[in-house]
């Protein structure tokens, strides 16, 4: 059977003859299609591949009739309705790690055009100028780099940094030692990193906890003179106490790719002293482009024909896998995501236990387990594919065992996670075909639906802890609804799961852990 692939944005020569070479897929290259005549196209198409072009709203995801794939080549995903997509089944795939070579490369190109003044120099020759003495560079050799977030990038930006002859430290408290290991990064507290480093430059995804993580308290904390890169996310620097840090003399020097707001207007950053600035561009490379339209084109083919492990951002399962498994996969990779949230410390080692599941699930149910716990830290890039190879990339030992027999329920998934220092395991089944529940917490008995605001509570078991939580939630207008309590005879301490309608606001978090009997208190988003 002949699949039809409709491409509606320029696309690397690359990826078109990938396409153009599979015997079963048709290919309709209309780059620029647009209106009424897209709409018409896409409703005789089994795939879409988009760039930024075209949009994928809901209405040409409702003219889809046939649509099964949407590719957008490239990483982001603002042009795409991946809720209207995941609704009608409609697999959504794009090619997330494509330009890391290209970004890992590009912070070394602006950490050098900075402490060289390239830019400067280069507008002086281009005038007629011919001012040496102005341009006066520091050397990376023996200097120290502190990185923030050791993943892809962050790892690759070591290694380079090392070669230019800098001492590397590195602070990513969701890593293994092992990982700092590997690519000789001295791992370090933030405190210790932002006293040592002559150049700070940041790698992680731009989450809660890093949302402006730089501001003017740890600036005052780093070496006078210090300079900061960022080409990851805008936003994890605040750029108004940087910038004027920055004007001040405080801050040497700045190399900026990323912006809270993009295109910068207004931006304080752009009349700052001493800075190195360009327009998102860590991405775009010849190479990064090529491999975006290999591995979209690639992926969607797989994906018409049936394959499940692709690189997706959703898995509405219809065509590509048995719909039967759906309840199972995703309550796999909610214990995942549950597990994230509330162990402490890098994970080393995972295992996935099965009691009563097909045993050819293992191993989807495994990745999906892995895919929850890594999603929360990571950039927004992981998926059935590549979860595997990153958890390996993060040092961390996966393994699964099956058990055909079920044990007290028909069938029932156990996560386990260890850190240097803990384990902690979580269970959960899916009941009447697609109810889910978790059902354990570390030795804890429960019962819970695994969805929405949660907070996990473990408190010491005295009388009138419930009454307490009740009432600070009560006066504050937070809506329970539910509350899971269980107690062990053996450790005198009680765990609470608390569903409530919304997240909690950091401070009511902080009033809920203040409480004398209370020993740990987490929010989990589900
Ligand atoms: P990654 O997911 O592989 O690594 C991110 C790392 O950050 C992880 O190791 C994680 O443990 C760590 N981290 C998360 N929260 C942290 C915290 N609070 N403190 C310290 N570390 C924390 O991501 P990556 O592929 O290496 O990408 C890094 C960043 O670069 C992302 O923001 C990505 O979007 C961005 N990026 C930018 C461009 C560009 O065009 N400028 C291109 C590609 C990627």
């Amino acid at each position: 059977m002949s699949h039809r692939v409709l491409v509606t944005d320029t696309l690397a020569e690359s990826g078109l003859a990938i396409l153009r070479t599979a015997e079963d897929v048709e290919l309709v290259y209309s780059p620029g299609l647009k209106g009424e005549e897209l709409l018409r196209e896409v409703a005789r198409s089994d795939a879409l591949i988009t760039r930024s072009g075209t949009a994928v709203t809901e209405a040409l995801v409702r003219s889809g009739s046939r649509l099964r794939v949407v590719g957008r080549a490239g990483v982001g995903l603002d042009n795409v309705d991946v809720d209207a997509c995941t609704a009608r089944g409609i697999l959504v795939i794009n090619a997330p790690t494509a330009n890391i070579m290209s970004a890992t490369e590009h912070t070394m190109a602006m950490l050098l055009s900075l402490c060289r003044n390239i830019p400067e120099a280069d507008a002086s020759v281009k005038r007629g100028e011919w001012v040496r003495s102005k341009f006066m560079g520091t050397e990376l050799n023996g200097k120290v780099l502190g990185i923030i977030g050791l993943g892809r990038i962050g790892t690759r930006v070591t290694v380079r940094a090392r070669a230019f002859g800098m001492r590397v430290i590195a602070y990513d408290p969701y890593v293994a030692d092992a990982v700092y290991e590997r690519v000789s990064a001295e791992k370090v507290t933030l405190g210790q990193l932002l006293a040592q480093a002559d150049i700070v430059t940041v790698h992680t995804p731009l989450t809660d906890e890093t949302r402006g993580m730089i501001g003017p308290d740890e600036i005052a904390k780093t070496k006078e003179g210090v300079i900061f890169v960022n080409c990851a996310r805008g936003g994890i620097y605040q750029e108004q106490p940087l910038a004027e840090a920055l004007s001040s003399g405080r801050v040497g020097g700045a190399a900026i790719d990323v912006y809270e707001d993009e295109p910068p207007k207004n931006n304080p950053l752009l009349a700052a002293k001493n800075i190195v600035l360009s327009p998102h561009i860590g991405a775009n490379t010849i190479e990064a482009q090529d491999r975006v339209a290999v591995q979209t084109s690639e992926m969607v083919v797989d994906a018409l024909r049936g394959s499940i492990f692709v690189s997706a951002v959703n898995l509405p399962f219809e065509g590509v896998a048995d719909a039967d498994a759906a309840p199972l996969i995703n309550l796999a990779e909610k214990l995942g995501l549950f597990t994230a949230q509330v162990i402490n410390g890098a994970v080393t080692r995972t295992v996935v236990e099965l009691w009563g599941v097909e045993e050819r699930l293992t191993k989807i149910i495994s990745v999906a387990a892995l895919k929850g716990l890594l999603t929360p830290y990571l950039s927004t890039s992981v998926n059935f594919v590549n979860a595997e190879q990153i958890a390996e990339q993060r040092e961390i030992a996966i393994s699964s065992t099956t058990h055909p027999m079920p044990r007290d329920y028909n069938n029932l998934i156990t996560f386990r996670a260890s850190t240097e220092r803990e384990e902690f395991c979580v269970s959960g089944t899916v009941f009447s075909e697609k109810n889910q529940r978790i059902v354990s917490v570390n030795n804890f008995r429960v019962e819970f639906k695994p969805e929405g605001h949660l907070i996990y509570a473990i408190n010491k078991d005295v009388p009138g802890v419930v009454g307490k939580v009740g009432t600070l939630f009560g006066d504050r207008e937070i809506n329970i609804a539910e509350y899971n309590l269980a107690r062990t005879s053996t450790t005198g301490k009680a765990m609470a799961i608390i569903t409530v309608d919304s997240a909690l606001d950091p401070e009511t978090l902080n009033f809920l852990r203040s409480f004398r009997e209370m020993e740990e208190v987490k929010q989990v988003k589900l």
